[in-house]
């Protein structure tokens, strides 16, 4: 059985790299078992778009109606989950013996043009792969570039364009936890402090606003949520909280002078 959509997220969210999930519309069956990965880059011409191939990869094209990769990083390194189902990545080759890569294999389509790459796409992109490979528990034998899978040799020769041997390196880091991946408790502690600024936001549009008779449910959870850190001027929730209420005051204001 594959991962599921919730594994292929928790895997990209591990990198500490914004993650997006945008999946495709297309299901063309389960994965067997995630062995590897491999890795590819989209080709697409260089022009001033971030993420100029993510339509594709997602939606497919007339003669390829599917997903077109399990991940694709864009040029300011974003990581998108489009799908944990079987994507259509890499045709006939081999790896460890294994010849039908999308049943076994995720695929992974960073943008590039196959000769120049961003810091942050070759940053996420190693990660990424780093990632994988110790949910996996596998080697990087089982990471092959799209060319070193592909068969007849010379059918494909994606990626291309960095220095490869320094990326296997980057990679190597990851996998073997020199390089810390978050832990899934620094990631529910993230969370929570997002949710916190949340909250300290429709606190200050209470107040700010004539909806906020002292009795606003959202202030009194972020009072009971926060009694002693919001007693302390100094903590950094009334900090924040200060500099939000001079903020919108100083907007609204601005607001009665136009
Ligand atoms: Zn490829």
């Amino acid at each position: 059985m594959g991962w599921s959509d919730a594994q292929l997220v928790a895997v990209a969210q591990r990198t500490g790299r914004k993650v997006v999930q945008t999946w495709s519309p297309w299901n063309r069956g389960e994965m067997g078992q995630v062995l590897g990965v491999l890795l590819h880059h989209t080709g697409t011409p260089r022009n001033g778009l971030v993420s100029p191939s993510l339509r594709i990869v997602r939606e497919g094209r007339s003669d390829l109606q599917n997903a077109l990769c399990n991940y694709y990083i864009d040029k300011s390194g974003v990581i998108y989950c489009v799908t944990s189902k079987r994507a259509w990545h890499a045709g006939y080759g081999n790896c460890h013996g294994y010849t039908d890569a999308n049943v076994n294999f995720l695929g992974i389509e960073a943008e590039s043009d196959g000769q120049e790459w961003t810091e942050a796409t070759r940053t996420s992109y190693y990660l990424l792969v780093g990632s994988i490979l110790r949910a996996t528990g596998k080697d990087q034998s089982w990471a092959p570039r799209h060319a070193e899978y592909a068969l007849p040799p010379g059918r494909k020769i994606d990626f291309s364009g960095m220095d490869i041997t320094l990326f296997r390196r980057d990679v190597e880091t990851v996998r073997l936890g020199g390089f810390n991946l978050k832990t899934p408790e620094q990631l529910e502690e993230e969370e929570l402090m997002a949710a916190k600024d949340d909250i300290i936001d429709g606190v200050v549009k209470a107040l700010v606003t004539d909806q906020y008779d002292g009795r606003s449910l959202v202030a009194r959870e972020v009072w009971r949520q926060n009694r002693s850190d919001l007693a302390d001027p100094k903590s950094e929730i009334s900090k924040r909280l200060n500099e939000l209420v001079r903020n919108a005051v100083a907007d609204a204001l601005k607001g009665v002078q136009s």
